[in-house]
């Protein structure tokens, strides 16, 4: 009986999101090289990837992964603070808070994990968090499990957080201010120094969430360090899922909030380490991006030649979206480009606002320029202009 309820459920549930065009689907997709996915027995070149970098393929990346596996073993086998904390860790931790210009650095399982372990630890129900409304998903369940109460800002609106400062920051004790630094879906970065200079008149703690900003912006530093010079972020999150190539989740702060992380995040406490395999293989991709600058600029560029192909605004990051609407409209647009040969996915609610169904592009180290310019053409032609038209 019980099971019969549960299963009609969950097919009640599936049934209403396929009849709004919102179910999704696991699609079996081979990595095929840095930009190269296999679907259905063909070769498409990826452009919604993360790995901007193509990091994940580099050959001394991959290297660096293998030997730690042999000489430490495939998992950890325990939570750091039991026996899963493998010389590795300390190695990268260092690396990381060198590059953010930070005093200390924790990593945890993932960027998702960050978020859901960092903020909690941070403010609780007497506190208030601000967060921008097109914030991660995952700013919001740390923000849900703290229990703090909430104010969401309007997208990078700042008269509209200073309004909500001024109405409600004396009614609570701690705040926390939560933004992405280079927003994930739209591709935007957020006004930083603005926030920062917010943060400090309202006594906030201003927490960027860096996960599409380390590796390609900044000189590899990320969001906060735009334009040559460093903002001062207290709270540096990210992750090294993206441009790292690999899997895992930071936060780079002073040097008590790094010691109370390792102490209290429930996420870093009561989960098993990272397989030192990926934090290798981490150590070594920073080794390439602070080798060579250009390297860690080339995505913005590749992202611009599409923008600058199609009449849009200069990208900010190597994320460029073309706002469709409908999630069905933007299903057939994405269809088409994988017709072309070319994997751009289609982003649909609740990843984004209901009406502002998506592609987006990313742009990555490797992506040739013909292909880049191939795609333009088509999205142009096949897409923007049939759009115009209706
Ligand atoms: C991808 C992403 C995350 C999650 O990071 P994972 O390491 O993939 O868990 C967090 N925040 C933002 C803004 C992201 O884009």
């Amino acid at each position: 009986m019980a099971r019969e309820t549960l299963n009609s459920f969950a097919q009640q549930k599936l049934d209403d999101l396929e009849a709004k065009s919102l179910r999704r689907r696991f699609v079996d997709t081979d990595r095929l090289g840095p930009a190269l996915a296999g679907r259905n027995g063909k070769t498409l070149i990826s452009f919604c990837c993360n790995d901007y970098l193509n990091l994940s393929y580099h050959p001394e990346v991959i290297q660096a992964a293998q030997d730690a596996t042999a000489r430490y073993g495939v998992g950890s086998g325990a939570s750091r603070l039991v026996t899963g904390n493998h010389p590795l860790f300390r190695q990268l931790e260092q690396r990381l808070a060198t590059l953010k210009q930070a005093e200390d650095c924790i990593i945890f399982g993932s960027g998702y994990l960050a978020n859901s372990g960092i903020i909690p630890t941070l403010v609780g129900p007497k506190d208030l968090i601000f967060i921008d409304e097109l914030a991660h998903a995952c700013l919001f369940s740390g923000s849900q499990l703290s229990g703090a109460r909430h104010f969401v800002f309007r997208h990078n609106d700042m008269g509209h957080l200073e309004d909500l400062l001024k109405a409600h920051r004396e009614t609570g004790g701690h705040a926390l201010i939560l933004t992405d630094g280079v927003f994930s879906m739209d591709g935007d970065l957020a006004p930083v120094e603005a926030l920062a200079a917010l943060a400090k008149a309202y006594d906030a703690w201003l927490m960027t969430d860096d996960a599409h900003g380390i590796g390609v912006l900044g000189e590899g530093r990320g969001s906060s360090f735009v334009g040559g010079r460093k903002i001062d972020v207290p709270l540096q999150m990210g992750t090294l899922s993206k441009a790292i190539g690999g899997y895992g989740g930071y936060l780079c702060a002073d040097q008590p909030v790094i010691d109370l992380m390792r102490t209290r995040a429930r996420t870093v406490i009561y989960s098993t380490g990272l397989p030192p395999a990926i934090i290798a293989a981490a150590l070594k991709a920073l080794d390439v991006i602070e080798a060579n600058p250009e390297f860690a600029a080339s995505p913005l560029k590749k992202a611009n030649r599409f923008t600058q192909a199609l009449g849009l605004a200069n990208a900010q990051s190597p994320i460029v979206p073309i706002v469709m609407g409908d999630a069905d409209v933007t299903l057939a647009a994405s269809a088409l480009l994988e017709s072309e040969g070319f994997l751009v996915t289609a982003i649909r609610p609740p990843t984004v606002p209901a009406g502002t169904a998506r592609l987006r592009f990313t742009f990555t180290a490797e992506h040739r320029d013909e292909d880049i310019d191939r795609l333009a053409a088509l999205v142009k032609e096949k897409i923007l202009i049939k759009r115009a038209a209706e």
